[in-house]
């Protein structure tokens, strides 16, 4: 069987790296040359751990090629994988734009029988959409439309692929059924749980898992703040709720609100799709709002922090990643928190493992530490915003004796609060739990 996939982002790239793993023939297709020449000379444009090392095993065992040259890509293949990105559009509806142009592109080149499968998060009807356009472009077309939503996360994209928790399936055709089943045999075998499902279902269980796992983290994340009003300790809440196996303990770690590529513009565009149909999904429409609440009161909390006074201050940030373990800056609280501190007049030295490649182009004006050590030195204040393990080791007493003012804001409760103040610190605040000053 060969596999063609279109698009080499965080999706495309893994799910091709992955399918050459499990023993396919795989070719990877990017419009965008500056990634393919990457590729070539064994480069890898994310990071993504585990990911160079796969790559390169499936290019050594000449199962795995990429190419920016489409059309002799799609005709060997009985598989065509769509991967590509389906930004958010002011409206909330997704701009759809790249999925229907890489359908165009495609149309004209399949040859035999070929499952064509859209793996982007896509509207329901669009995987319609992108039948009837082949099909109205190259009329004896001999193939099929699936949609197979992708639910890896990133940061653990290579397991999620390979260990899911299920693969579904949405098609309306018997043979591109079977098809599916065979290049997913592997990991059902593995234990994968596979449900098939009409395309619509396939493509609405995509936008409602999302926006649920949205809902659960600003759900805890409000719940934090009535914490820290009421006095009590968020940890010790989310553990008590999470033991309750109908909760179950994920997504219940407070944090500075959700960001990445999925889950703002999945929630937008699941609000749209309500409204555009008259049925106003307003639980997830009050996420959005509350997400975008918990990310100012966070601004709010450093500014606190500092006495009110963000103008002159040195701010130590650590983790500009929307989170650990990726490059991926897309929607990250560090494009509204670092910008908001900057404005206020402070200067902010960010320090984090993977955030430079991409980051430096969004966040103008700041200084890239690689030591956090230095990035402290003379700091007012150190936040924390993303929970890289590197952060979790830090010494803090070393931390607190290189800093001017030895406050932080730990903004993903890496720390306790005991822990930070008998080190040194004379201000501790945390999400969802009092705030700690040192008794001298
Ligand atoms: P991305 O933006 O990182 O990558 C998309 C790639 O497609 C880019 O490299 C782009 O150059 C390429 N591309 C666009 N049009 C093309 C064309 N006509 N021909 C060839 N290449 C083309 O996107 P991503 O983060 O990998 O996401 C892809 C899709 O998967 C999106 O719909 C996203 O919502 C969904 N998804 C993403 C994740 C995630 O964690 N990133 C998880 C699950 C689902």
């Amino acid at each position: 069987m060969k596999l063609t996939v279109i698009g080499t982002g965080y999706v495309g790239l893994v799910s091709g790296a992955c399918f050459s793993e499990l023993g396919f023939d795989v070719t990877c297709v990017d419009r965008d040359e500056r990634k393919i020449s990457m590729l070539l000379q064994g480069d890898v444009p994310i990071y993504e751990p585990g990911l160079t090392e796969v790559l390169s095993q499936g290019a050594k065992a000449g199962r795995l090629h990429f190419t920016s040259a489409l059309p002799k890509a799609v005709e060997s293949a009985d598989f065509v994988f769509l991967a590509v990105g389906t930004p958010t559009r002011p409206t909330g509806h997704p701009d759809l734009s790249q999925v229907y142009t890489a359908a165009k592109e495609l149309a004209a080149h399949l040859s035999g029988y070929t499952v064509v499968v859209t793996k982007s998060t896509v509207p329901v009807g669009t995987n319609r959409i992108i039948e009837q356009s082949i099909r109205t472009a190259n009329p004896d077309a001999d193939f099929d439309v699936v949609s197979n939503p992708e639910f890896l996360r990133e940061g653990a994209a290579l397991s999620d692929f390979m260990e899911p928790d299920r693969i579904v399936v949405g098609t309306s055709s018997d043979r591109a059924r079977r098809y599916m089943d065979t290049i997913y045999k592997p990991l059902v075998r593995r234990g994968a749980p596979l449900l098939h499902t009409d395309i619509e279902s396939a493509e609405m269980i995509k936008y409602a898992s999302n926006a649920f796992l949205a809902t659960k983290i600003t759900f805890i994340n409000e719940i934090a703040g009535l914490c820290e009003k009421m006095g009590a300790d968020i940890q010790l809440v989310s553990d008590g709720m999470g033991l309750d196996h109908r909760i179950g303990k994920a997504f219940l770690k407070a944090g500075p609100g959700y960001g990445g590529s999925c889950f703002p513009k999945d929630t937008a565009a699941l609000t749209y799709m309500g409204r555009m149909h008259h049925m106003p999904i307003t639980v997830v429409e009050a996420v959005i709002t509350a997400n975008d609440a918990t990310k100012s009161r966070m601004i709010d909390k450093i500014s606190g922090l500092c006495d009110g006074v963000l103008s002159g201050k040195k701010i130590a940030l650590f983790g500009v990643t929307f989170k650990p373990n990726t490059d991926d800056m897309r929607e990250a609280s560090s494009l509204s928190i670092v910008p908001a501190l900057l404005e206020a007049g402070a200067t902010v030295n960010v320090v984090d493992p993977q955030g430079r490649r991409y980051g430096e182009a969004l966040l103008g004006n700041v200084n890239w530490i690689d030591n956090p050590y230095v990035a402290a030195e003379g700091a007012d204040a150190a936040v924390i915003l993303t929970e890289w393990d590197v952060f979790r080791t830090l010494d803090l007493k070393r931390l607190a004796d290189v800093m001017a003012k030895p406050r932080m804001a730990d903004l993903r409760n890496i720390f306790r609060p005991e822990e930070a103040i008998s080190q040194g610190f004379e201000a501790f605040v945390a999400l969802g739990r009092p705030e700690n000053k040192s008794a001298h």
